[in-house]
């Protein structure tokens, strides 16, 4: 199985990886198997490449990449009943213990037995065929592209955030950052009824592309403008009924209640590998309210139904497709990253 191998950081292979045949790879009755189709490369993919771990999780063995991903289902275990051979898929890449107190309450994603792929010691899905469970496993109407579902993993960190931040129709909201998650977070915004939403960044051709997203997303470039101040001027110094922290910035963390209205919720999105500050007194007097999110639950089947309606398009944030003979370079170029770029994917042999 040619598969793309994280041999340790800063090194990369394409190579057959037996090891997983054993492991990973034998169907259970309520499994069904997949070949991968298409695999959108993630920040955190290339964070493992480039830095070799993220906070806790690190690398100390080859691993393969990739968790956003797309297929088709070519065997199914043997009490698998809503799928069947040739089905179009997309995976949820978190599967917890079916049986914790974390899932048996709903919140499954918090599971601190969760099994994640391509968060070490899981592989992930660039290689050929993978064996998942039926449940975490969503058919795709013909109206969605393999391309599109592979945004579904990326889309459903946006979805989850918009659902935590309770969006009335008509909010205003700020989403700090423009890469993918805050575009899609931004998407996600403006599908829940927000009116408007100010997105900020410092890379301007990011803020371009969100610009083109929708005529209710207002770029604010912060290496020029100051976002809290364009966004009280724009609302009748009011402020924002929600701020989306989605750079990762201690920075941008610090000031997360500038842009906030009284009563606001601002959800911290970013992944913060350090402890950082931020300013309780300006939380307080708003009453703010802070949510965390830590990937998502429950949302494949709204991401998948909503970009088959239409009522959010992901089209736009797929910037570049490589072959995944190509996929060395294609996470080279990733780890450059590109400021003209949001969401990079590999296409695997069929
Ligand atoms: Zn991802």
């Amino acid at each position: 199985m040619q598969s793309l191998v994280l041999e340790r950081q800063g090194e990369l292979s394409l190579r057959d990886f037996p090891a997983i045949d054993h492991d990973e790879e034998t169907l259970g009755p309520r499994d069904v198997r997949i070949r991968l189709h298409t695999v959108g490369i993630c920040g955190s993919d290339v964070h493992y490449y480039t830095h070799g771990r993220i906070g806790p999780f690190v690398v100390n063995a080859p691993m393969i990449l990739g968790h956003e991903a797309s297929g088709t289902v070519i065997e199914t275990g043997s009490d698998v009943s809503t799928l069947k051979p040739g089905d179009r898929v997309c995976m949820e890449p978190g599967i917890p213990e079916p049986n914790s107190r974390a899932t048996r309450l709903g919140m499954y994603n918090v599971d601190p037995a969760v099994r994640f792929w391509a968060t070490p010691p899981v592989h992930g899905i660039l290689r050929p065929t993978c064996v998942h469970p039926e449940a975490f496993t969503f058919k795709l109407p013909d109206t969605v592209s393999f391309a599109e579902a592979a945004m579904v993993e990326p889309l459903a960190v946006g979805i989850h955030a918009a659902t935590k931040a309770r969006i009335k129709p008509g909010d205003n909201a700020v989403v700090m950052g423009a890469g993918p998650i805050g575009l899609v977070t931004a998407l996600s915004a403006l599908a829940a009824g927000c009116a408007r939403v100010f997105l900020s960044d410092v890379a301007q051709p990011k803020l371009d592309i969100g610009a083109g997203l929708s005529r209710a997303i207002i770029p604010v470039n912060v290496a020029q403008d100051d976002l809290a101040k364009c966004v009280l001027r724009e609302t009748d110094g009011w402020g924002a009924d929600v701020v989306f922290e989605a750079t990762g910035s201690p920075k941008a963390a610090a000031g997360i209640f500038q842009p906030l209205a009284p009563g606001g919720c601002v959800v911290m999105i970013g992944g913060q590998p350090d402890p950082i500050a931020y300013d309780a007194g300006a939380a307080m007097v708003r009453e703010a309210r802070v949510e965390n999110i830590f990937r998502y639950a429950h949302a494949f089947p709204r991401c998948v139904n909503m970009i088959a309606s239409g009522a959010i398009d992901v089209k736009p944030l797929i910037t570049r497709t490589f072959a995944f003979s190509d996929s060395v370079q294609a996470f080279e170029i990733a780890a450059s990253a590109p400021a003209s770029d949001v969401k990079m994917q590999i296409e695997m042999p069929q």
